[in-house]
C-alpha cells in the first residue's frame, strides 16, 4: 500500500557547508582540503556543484521530471535522485547494463527515482533513448551522464570563488573532466596564479584535455597527470587500498577508491618526488562520493 500525505520541500541549493581544513600529510607542511564531501551525504561533493545550475535551469523552464543516465554505481544517479525528491521533482534514470541491485540503486529507488536498465549497446545513444521514451513529454528535462553541461562548470567554478586564500596548487580527481573545466574557469576568472592538477581516474584519459577545452580554454594553469589511474576506472591495487587505510586512520578523512584516493595518492607521490615543494600551499578538492565505498567493501 502506498502512503500518501503532505510533504514539505526545502530548498536544496542555498547554503552549504564546505570548509577548508588543514591536514597533516607528510611530506607536505601546508596541505588543505576543501570539504565538498560535507555538503551532503547523497548530493555529494562535485555532484551537488554540478546539479545546482542544472536544476535551476530545469525549474526556470517549468520542467518537473528529470531524466538522466549512469552506471549501476553512479554517484550522479544518487545525487540526482536525492536532489529531485527534495526539490519536488520526479526523476528517471537509464542504468547501464542488466538489472542488478546494490546499495547505490537502493538509495535511488528510495528517493523515488524510476530505473530503466538498458543494455550497453542501446545505452550508447542517449539522445535516441531519451526520444524513444520521452519525446512527447513536455515537462521532461534531459541531464547528460555525470551531469556534463555548461551549467555544471558554472557550479564547479564556485569552488574557486569560495576560497579566501591563494594556493600554489589545487588538485582534483576527474572522470569526465567537467569539474576540472569548472575549476579551470574559476582560476582564469579570478586571474589566480594557481596550478590546477587534474588526476583522471580512467586509463588512457588524454581525451580529457579536449573535454575540458569545450568549456574553458586550456591555459598554462592546467596540468594533467595521466599515470595515477591504478589500472582504470574503479580499478584498485593492494597499494592503493593500503594507502586508503593508512590515510583514513591518520587523518580521519574517508576516501573512495574510485576518485579521491587516487588524487591523494598522486599528491603524496608528487610531493615525495619534490615536484611539489613541501612548503608550498596545496589545496585538495574532496569531491565526496563516499557512498561508493560500500559498493567496494570486498576490496578491503
Ligand atoms: C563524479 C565524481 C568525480 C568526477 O567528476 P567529473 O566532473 O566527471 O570529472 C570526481 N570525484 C567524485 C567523488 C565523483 O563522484
Amino acid at each position: 500500500m502506498k502512503y500518501s500525505g503532505v510533504f514539505y520541500f526545502y530548498t536544496v541549493f542555498e547554503e552549504i557547508y564546505s570548509p577548508v581544513q588543514k591536514i597533516a600529510f607528510a611530506p607536505l607542511n601546508n596541505l588543505f582540503v576543501k570539504r565538498d564531501d560535507l555538503i551532503d551525504p547523497y548530493i555529494s561533493g562535485n555532484k551537488w556543484r554540478k546539479l545546482k545550475y542544472i536544476l535551476a535551469k530545469a525549474k526556470a523552464a517549468h520542467k518537473t521530471h528529470l531524466v538522466t543516465f549512469g552506471g549501476a554505481y553512479s554517484n550522479h544517479l544518487v545525487a540526482t535522485a536525492a536532489a529531485a525528491s527534495r526539490s519536488g521533482l520526479t526523476a528517471t534514470a537509464f542504468v547501464r547494463g542488466e538489472e542488478v541491485q546494490n546499495e547505490m540503486l537502493l538509495l535511488c529507488s528510495l528517493f523515488g527515482m524510476k530505473l530503466i536498465f538498458t543494455d550497453r549497446e542501446s545505452y550508447r545513444d542517449k539522445c535516441k533513448l531519451y526520444k524513444q521514451h520521452f519525446a512527447d513529454e513536455e515537462q521532461t528535462y534531459f541531464i547528460n551522464e555525470g551531469g556534463a553541461s555548461p551549467e555544471a562548470t558554472i557550479g564547479c567554478a564556485e569552488i574557486i570563488s569560495e576560497l579566501t586564500e591563494p594556493y600554489d596548487h589545487i588538485f582534483c580527481a576527474a572522470g569526465t573532466g567537467t569539474t576540472a573545466a569548472g575549476l579551470l574557469r574559476g582560476i582564469q576568472q579570478h586571474q589566480l596564479n594557481t596550478k590546477l592538477h587534474i588526476i583522471p581516474v580512467l586509463k588512457g584519459a588524454s581525451f580529457i584535455e579536449e573535454e575540458i577545452n569545450k568549456y574553458a580554454p586550456i591555459s598554462h594553469h592546467l596540468e594533467l597527470h595521466l599515470d595515477y589511474h591504478f589500472g582504470g576506472y574503479a580499478k584498485t591495487t593492494p597499494e592503493l587500498i593500503s594507502f586508503i587505510k593508512t590515510f583514513t586512520a591518520k587523518t580521519g578523512l574517508l576516501l573512495d577508491p574510485v576518485y579521491t584516493a587516487k588524487m591523494f595518492y598522486a599528491i603524496q607521490d608528487l610531493a615525495k618526488q619534490e615536484i611539489i615543494g613541501k612548503d608550498e600551499k596545496v589545496l585538495a578538492i574532496h569531491t565526496g562520493g563516499l557512498m561508493g565505498l560500500f559498493g567496494m567493501k570486498h576490496k578491503f
